[in-house]
């Protein structure tokens, strides 16, 4: 029998390649200009024509070409990328299997023209179908044009199945957008039948990712920044309410390349999942920065799906940077985040930075609309509900002298007003001898801080378990607290009976913030504990809640609720001994008169007495 193997020619060979890498437009256009960053470029250019039927132009100002390097360019397995097997591993590129150009070379017309910088003349080079109809010195500018035209032209069956044109516009787009917004260092624009798509300047991350989805996207960033041994971890989560229902925010960018992951998308998922609103998907622009080496870009010809080594590991640390991001931005969200100052957004305040372990903010919904810029500007501004209520109780506290009510008035009225656009405006006279804001600790046990008529003593722990006490309650009616996640889960065991109880507490447990599921027998697993209380050892912080719990339902007869948030209050709130910066402790006072009940604790027992100057005048009589 004679032997029937053969090799196949090349341009079949590539062919066949080029099912697999090339598609549809789309995926010339992600070819060309990946090489294009590879190549250094700075400006890059992309001119379609037809959705890409009749013209994908790629124009870069990168590293260019020798002659004999355009040429080789399109040949199969050539690659300027990789040397040997080990540099696989260490690939800093974006592309590297060296198929590319020679893929797209065998089905359809390209003219490439390339000039290396310092050389006189650059190269043209016209090739149909994989065979080299043209090379000739020409003048050009530095670096790479690659124009390739009537794609599938001898590939008929291809062609036909093409979709509509803005389908595959569509797709084109995306790829632009997948390359343009992590590389804010390189110029993009993008023409598509003369009208221009994009035309994206060079800036921050932040700022590409505004001009790609427009001005209305600066104010929904929340900045998401996590740096371990492993992985850095940059970027920004689309505030968690303004989640679409529609997919297509998600981007992951792993050393600067974008990739498909389900597997990370979950993480992120997980992380917001009772801040988004149900059946939204989360939006995010998250940079992973790993060792080339840990991770594994082949498994897939488009390279869009990438194996790590440890993949657990960072997923766990995507959530909880996540978790971290959203928490911070939670508790402080009138907080302006480093917003770029290039576009022209409103100014917006700069407040003073809350202190995490004390400003909560009870009243804060997550899926309501935040009070937005332009209604800033309007002065006199109007109090937010916490702040109206915490104006009403320093009255409460000064009913009987209704001038220094009025005095309060002025001064929240001025210390409200941090808009310095409104700084300026007759409304707000801020009154000149306003006392300053200033608090003592005493013992690490009570606070002291001055007031129009004396002073109060606020003791400390106390007020901070009332604080707690009633976010817990609200966190159990209506939305639930944000966890801060442990980097490394713990496991807790309990008696039977504890863990009956436990099981039975699990949804408090999980609305108060504590990211618990059961484990095994009798053992449960801890994720996250409450914002309030990151540090605590989560088995003694369960043991003393469930203590506490037994003690409240059985002797007390506390309702459930109640006797759930009081222990787990008192188990959260700071001890004596706390130390507590200025800010830090008037955080708390304003926290407290926030409190439906800030005179005394869930305890019934009081956290503030007052002395007025005449009653400390008294004593010096
Ligand atoms: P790969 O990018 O995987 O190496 P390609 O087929 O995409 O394979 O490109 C082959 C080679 O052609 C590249 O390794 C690079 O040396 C060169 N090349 C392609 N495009 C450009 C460009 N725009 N500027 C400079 N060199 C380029
Ligand atoms: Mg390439």
């Amino acid at each position: 029998m004679p032997d029937v193997i053969q090799l196949l020619p090349d341009s079949i060979a590539n062919q066949i390649a080029a099912g697999e890498v090339i598609q549809r437009p789309a995926s010339v256009v992600k070819e060309l200009l990946e090489n294009a960053v590879d190549a250094g470029a700075t400006d890059i250019q992309l001119v379609v024509k037809d959705a890409g039927k009749t013209l994908i132009r790629v124009i870069d100002n990168g590293c260019g070409m020798s002659e004999t390097d355009a040429r080789m360019s399109l040949e199969r397995h050539a690659t300027s990328k990789i040397r040997n097997v080990d540099d696989l591993f260490h690939l800093h590129t974006m592309g590297f299997r060296g198929e590319a150009l020679a893929s797209i070379a065998s089905i359809a017309q390209i003219e490439l023209k390339s000039r290396i910088k310092g050389n006189g003349l650059g190269t043209q080079l016209i090739v149909e179908g994989s065979e080299v109809r043209q090379q000739e010195p020409c003048t050009s500018p530095n670096g790479t044009s690659i124009a390739v035209k009537n794609l599938f032209f001898n590939v008929p069956a291809r062609r036909k199945f093409l979709k509509r044109e803005s389908v595959e516009l569509r797709h084109i787009i995306d790829e632009f957008e997948r390359v343009a917004i992590p590389h804010p260092e390189i110029r993009m624009e993008f023409t598509h039948n003369d009208n221009e798509v994009f035309h994206l300047e060079k800036g921050s991350f932040r700022q590409r990712i505004v001009s790609v989805f427009g001005k209305r996207y600066n104010e929904k960033l929340v900045p998401v920044d996590e740096e371990t041994d492993l992985i850095r971890i940059s970027g920004f989560v689309v505030k968690p309410e303004a989640a679409k229902k529609t997919r297509g925010e998600q981007f992951f960018f792993v050393n600067d390349r974008f990739i498909k992951s389900p597997y990370l998308h979950h993480a992120i998922t997980d992380a917001l999942k009772e801040l988004v609103p149900d059946k939204a998907h989360p939006g995010y622009f998250l940079r992973l920065e790993v060792e080339p080496s840990f991770i594994d870009v082949n498994i897939h010809p488009t390279k869009t799906e990438i194996k790590f080594e440890d993949e657990r590991t960072i997923y766990a640390i995507l959530r909880s940077a996540t978790r971290k991001a959203i928490g911070k931005f939670n508790v402080t969200p009138s907080l302006d985040f480093e917003q770029e100052t290039g576009f022209d957004t409103p100014v917006q305040p700069q407040g003073p930075i809350g202190i995490p372990q004390v400003t909560i903010n009870p009243e804060y919904n997550p899926f309501q609309e935040e009070e937005n810029s332009s209604t800033r500007n309007q002065a006199p501004r109007q109090l937010t509900p916490q702040e109206r209520s915490n104006q009403e109780n320093w009255e409460k506290l000064y009913e009987t002298q209704p001038e220094i009510a009025q005095t309060l008035q002025a001064r929240f009225e001025s210390e409200t007003d941090e808009n310095p656009e409104e700084a300026g405006t007759e409304s707000t006279e801020a009154e000149p001898s306003t006392p300053a804001r200033v608090a003592f600790q005493l013992h690490g046990k009570y606070i002291l801080a001055q007031i129009k008529s004396g002073m109060v003593v606020i003791h400390q722990s106390r007020a901070h378990e009332r604080i707690l006490y009633e976010t817990y309650l609200a966190a159990l009616e209506s939305h639930s607290t944000p966890s801060q996640q442990q980097l490394f889960p713990q496991t807790v065991k309990f008696s039977a009976q504890d863990a009956a109880l436990v099981n039975e507490l699990l949804p408090e447990l999980q609305r108060a913030g504590v990211d618990i599921n059961e484990f095994g027998q009798h053992s449960f697993v801890v994720q996250g504990l409450p914002m309030y209380a990151p540090n605590t050892d989560p088995q003694a912080l369960l043991e003393g809640v469930l203590e506490q719990y037994k003690n409240s339902l059985q002797e007390l007869q506390l309702p459930k609720q109640e006797a759930f948030a009081r222990s787990l209050a008192r188990k959260t709130a700071i001890k004596p001994d706390h130390r507590l910066q200025s800010d830090e402790m008037i955080a708390l006072i304003d926290e407290l008169f926030a409190c439906k009940n800030p005179y005394t604790a869930p305890s019934g027992k009081p956290i503030i007495h007052t002395f007025t100057l005449s009653d400390l005048d008294k004593q010096f009589e």
